[in-house]
């Protein structure tokens, strides 16, 4: 079976939306399409003395809110229709977080895995010097995304400074902190998501102090997700898993014993004490709490029925098919979709390009309140959409923020 193409999914999510809002068809076409994108070619002189040629995009999807915002992926099978996806996605996400921001994002089909540190250098020179007059801190600021790292975007922060002739730290975020990185980017994907959990426990009633929880993925968002659960709300985890497999306990796993067994066995399958269990089994767990943070298309028609948790934290981007979303909306599942859930890393990469304009930083306190005032604004607002047109929480968030830009291109005067 061949792959799912991501741009024509988030197609599809658009035209749901545009029934739903009722969106004038010009205006719809209009927002179908990226309104810019570059292709680039990039010469790098390799160690060995060979020149190779890679390719590189930077789709630049809307702006109508603010310069685009989104990361630059260094991937192997990076293909343009993924990036103008997940340009649309980011456009998407920073209009629901209230952000003044477009969607954009980056790619290069590259295996930063066999390249040398100087070969990874000379390709992330050579992307700026191929974009750098279509992008910057008024025009689009690019992040890290994957297999890209805050080494790679001080590289490229350098390589615009020398272009435009002066330092321009605010050009990209995800920066080391030395050259104008933000505290708390770290763990701000899942921080954000924990608010959003929050602010639903609210709503249903659920005391997240009783609460059980399950972790599928045991990357950035899922290691981070598991330590903050217990330190914020006192939660308990009692199943986590990563590629190689699970470990479920009833009496609860603490984060630090999952980190260190999965630091010496390079999985955390193998917790002593723990029952080990499938990726397939977790998702179906007896528990109040399932928080996604692996891969896309995790939840589908045949596994949805069988779900028991009474909320599911998107962290993973795209980890439920639209089908299964069906059946949770009827099971009464609370699902916090993708682009809301996994909103805090934007959106703390977004206080990275306020402290560089001000050039003043924020403490770690300051970062965290305000995230906490975005994601819960954001969610409150996703909430509200979803009683109001009787529909499930990722259709609810697309309203938000398709309607808003929207609005500033009618108020623009560009439809
Ligand atoms: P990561 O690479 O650090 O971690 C991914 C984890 O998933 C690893 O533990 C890996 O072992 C596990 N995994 C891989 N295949 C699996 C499988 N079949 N079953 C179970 N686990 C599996 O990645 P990350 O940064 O934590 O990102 C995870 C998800 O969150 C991705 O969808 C990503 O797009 C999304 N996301 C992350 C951030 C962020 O700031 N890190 C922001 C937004 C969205």
């Amino acid at each position: 079976m061949s792959k799912p193409n991501p741009f024509e999914i988030s197609q599809k999510q658009l035209a749901d939306c545009a029934k739903i809002l009722n969106l004038d068809a010009g205006v719809h076409e209009f927002l179908r399409h990226p309104r810019r994108e570059f292709h680039v070619s990039i010469p790098v002189r390799m160690d060995d003395g060979s020149l190779k040629i890679f390719q590189g995009f930077r789709v630049q999807y809307n702006d109508a809110l603010g310069p685009c915002k989104g990361g630059i992926r260094f991937h192997p099978d990076e293909t343009v229709d993924t990036v103008r996806a997940l340009s649309a996605w980011m456009t998407w996400k920073c209009s629901l977080l209230g952000l003044p921001l477009g969607g954009g994002k980056g790619g290069v089909i590259c295996n930063p895995k066999e390249m040398s540190m100087g070969e990874q250098e000379r390709l992330c020179r050579g992307y700026v010097d191929m974009l750098w007059e279509n992008i910057g801190p008024a025009k689009d600021v690019p992040a890290p995304d994957v297999y890209t790292t805050p080494q790679m975007m001080a590289w490229m922060m350098d390589q615009y400074s020398k272009h435009v002739g002066s330092n321009s730290f605010g050009m990209i975020t995800g920066k080391p902190l030395v050259v104008g990185g933000s505290l708390g980017r770290g763990d701000s994907t899942a921080r954000g998501g924990l608010f959003t959990l929050r602010e639903a426990a609210k709503e249903f009633n659920i005391d997240l102090a009783k609460s059980t929880v399950a972790i599928q993925g045991y990357g950035n968002a899922g290691s981070f997700a598991h330590s903050l659960v217990k330190e914020l709300f006192g939660s308990k985890v009692v199943a986590v898993s990563d590629s190689k497999g699970g470990a479920f306990n009833a009496a609860g796993i603490e984060a630090d014993v999952a980190a260190r067994v999965k630091a010496e066995t390079s999985t955390v399958a193998n917790i002593p004490g723990a029952k080990k269990i499938s990726n397939e089994e977790i998702l179906e767990l007896d528990v109040d709490i399932l928080i996604a943070a692996a891969l896309e298309n995790v939840i589908t028609k045949d596994n949805a029925g069988k779900i028991k948790a009474k909320v599911i934290i998107e962290l993973a981007n795209g980890p439920t098919t639209p089908e299964a979303d069906a059946i949770l909306f009827q099971n009464k599942v609370h699902v916090i979709p993708d682009f809301l859930a996994n909103a805090g890393g934007v959106t703390v990469s977004y206080f990275e390009m306020v402290q560089n304009i001000a050039r003043y930083n924020w403490t770690l306190d300051e970062v965290y309140t305000r995230l906490d005032e975005r994601m819960t604004e954001a969610y409150q607002a996703v909430l509200a959409a979803s009683k109001n047109y009787k529909v499930n929480m990722r259709q609810a968030a697309y309203t938000v923020a398709v309607a808003r830009v929207v609005e500033a291109m009618k108020i623009r005067g560009w439809v």
